[in-house]
């Protein structure tokens, strides 16, 4: 076993979007920082894949509310643009429905509106109503759940003050206790557009009938910022915090896993970490970007068993959801689609009760798509595509053999790009082909149970809420994530890390700079997988 006394440092365990968040905003406040990622890449799920002429984004293809990211290059005075080329995309999103229409979602709420004036006119005026109520709950989140670590509604109010009647109004127009899906329907009666607003709460892996109605916001953040893509694909925002990183001094160690926290004082405050091939590292705090309820189960458990268990008193931690991608090298494009796009599964209400309640793959799925040739032709062979299809599944039951399932479930989603996607000929178009199972997501993230999107979001009254970026339970432990708050997706985890940097920081946890600088080492290169 070897001993590093680095009492000055702080540790980020994970290098996801959170962790390379953290690590940044850290270093750009003066602190001395490593982060520590077990696999041989940085960035986590905003992974790449390679192979016979195609390029593919691994997991997140959506990137939305670019502002957090503008933020956290600015902690160190740098300009975004500088660091990643942004494409807008308008339409954002073009969706199939099963009796043979599309429709597609447009930035401009007038426009949509139009649009539905056309596709379906009961659902116009509604929509321009749910956007007012969209950007309501929007404004209501920005004033009191982002950018503070919050774990619950007790943290959103300020006990000097106490209830404000601005806080009052606000707490009544999150209508708690609705659901989003009963909310979209209440202003939205054509089946098919409900259908498409239901699906902002894909984005954090959650059902719309469980999901409390405050994150119908998504739509107002999605409508004034916008859908992005990143030129590069979606690998381009980790190797750009990457570089902001080493530009600041930050540590990279990858294929360094980390196996324990270790903490002092009746284990109530953390002390440094031990890696997986026995070095014990001492720090002076901790940011955790692994999912946060197996930092408790697995990496507190020695040390603070006490404060895990606290952890794991405090709520129930359902997992959200999983998925099975299939990565399509086709030898041809489709005109019809557009960047992304939904295929849409016949009976929601069905598809909804097979992922979340019954635990099984839905028969007739939602199918999204990510067609990047058309925006970055480099991503394919000239005339090709690569085509990137995620279908949600439920997060992994003992039950789940998907070495055994995929086959099957392939040709589910395959028959269904052909039918409602109308693509009748792609499976003789492939000329590439991998995929990524439930179980491939738990093993190669370490997540829990194979989630996509860390804990989902389910309870009409407290679903929103996720454990505090700042630990109750043991002092100069962080948590930034998708398992921590404000939740997952690119946006949101890219804010916890700003967030558990800025309550280390006004915690005066660690002092800054180090007695014991350590040079940056060299810039990871991803990997190929
Ligand atoms: C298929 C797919 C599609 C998605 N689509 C979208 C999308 O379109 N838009 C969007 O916004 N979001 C999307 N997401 C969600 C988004 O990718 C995640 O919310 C986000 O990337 C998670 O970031 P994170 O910081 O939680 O960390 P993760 O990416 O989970 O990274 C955590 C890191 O911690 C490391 N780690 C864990 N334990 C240890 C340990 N003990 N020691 C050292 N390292 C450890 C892991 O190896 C990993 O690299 C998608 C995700 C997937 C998988």
């Amino acid at each position: 076993m070897t001993h590093s006394a680095e009492r000055n440092r702080v540790g980020v365990i994970g290098g996801g979007l959170g962790g390379l968040a953290a690590a940044c905003v850290l270093a750009a406040r003066g602190y001395a920082v490593t982060v520590f990622e077990k696999s041989a890449w940085l960035g986590g799920k905003a992974a790449v894949l390679e192979g016979a002429g195609f390029r593919f984004d691994m997991g997140p293809t959506i990137l939305t509310v670019p502002s957090v990211l503008r933020r956290i290059f600015a902690e160190a005075d740098r300009r975004l643009e500088d660091y990643l080329d942004l494409i807008r995309l308008d339409p954002q999103w073009r969706c199939f429905f099963t009796d043979g229409t599309s429709l597609d979602l447009v930035e401009n709420v007038d426009a949509m509106a139009g649009a539905l004036d056309a596709y379906a006119p009961a659902s116009a005026a509604g929509y321009r109503r749910f956007h007012a109520l969209s950007e309501r709950l929007h404004r209501i989140s920005d004033r009191h759940f982002f950018w503070k670590p919050i774990g619950s509604i007790r943290d959103m109010i300020d006990w000097r003050t106490g209830f404000s009647a601005q806080l009052m109004g606000d707490v009544l127009a999150m209508r708690m206790g609705r659901s989003v899906a009963s909310t979209v329907r209440k202003f939205v009666p054509d089946p098919r557009v409900a259908q498409m607003l239901d699906h902002f709460t894909q984005y954090v892996g959650s059902c719309p009938e469980s999901s409390p109605a405050v994150l119908c916001g998504i739509a107002h953040m999605q409508t004034t910022e916008g859908v992005w893509y990143p030129r590069g694909g979606t690998r381009a925002v980790p190797d750009a915090l990457v570089t902001l990183g080493e530009e600041l001094g930050v540590e990279f160690r990858t294929e360094t896993g980390i196996k324990r926290v270790l903490t002092w004082g009746g284990a109530s405050r953390v002390c440094g970490v031990e890696t997986e091939s026995g070095e014990v590292i001492d720090l002076a705090a901790v940011v955790s970007n692994a999912d946060s309820a197996r930092t408790h189960r697995e990496l507190l458990q020695d040390a603070a068993p006490a404060a895990a268990k606290r952890f794991e008193n405090r709520r129930g931690y359902e997992p959200a959801c999983s998925g099975v991608v299939l990565y399509l090298g086709l030898n041809r494009s489709y005109d019809h689609l557009l960047h992304h796009g939904f295929v849409f599964s016949k009976d929601p209400h069905e598809e909804f009760d097979f992922i979340y309640k019954r635990g099984e793959p839905a028969p007739d799925p939602t199918c999204y798509l990510a067609s990047t040739a058309r925006t970055e032709p480099e991503t394919a062979p000239p005339g090709g595509d690569a085509l990137y299809v995620l279908v949600h599944a439920p997060y992994l039951r003992p039950h789940h053999d998907w070495e055994r399932m995929l086959p099957a479930y392939r040709n589910v989603i395959i028959n269904k790009l052909k039918t409602t996607g109308q693509m009748p000929d792609i499976e003789s178009r492939i000329v590439y082909e991998s995929a990524l199972t439930p179980q491939d997501i738990h093993d190669r993230y370490r997540v829990l149970n194979g989630a996509i999107y860390g804990l989902a979001s389910h309870g009409k009254w407290n679903g929103a809420f996720k454990p505090s970026n700042r630990s109750p339970d043991v002092r100069g432990l962080y948590l930034a994530g998708g398992a921590a708050h404000p939740g997952p997706g690119m946006p949101m985890v890219l804010m916890s890390g700003w967030i558990a940097a800025d309550a280390l920081d006004r915690d005066k946890i660690a002092p800054k700079g180090s007695e014991h600088p350590t040079p940056p080492t060299q810039k990871p290169q991803p990997v190929p997988v």
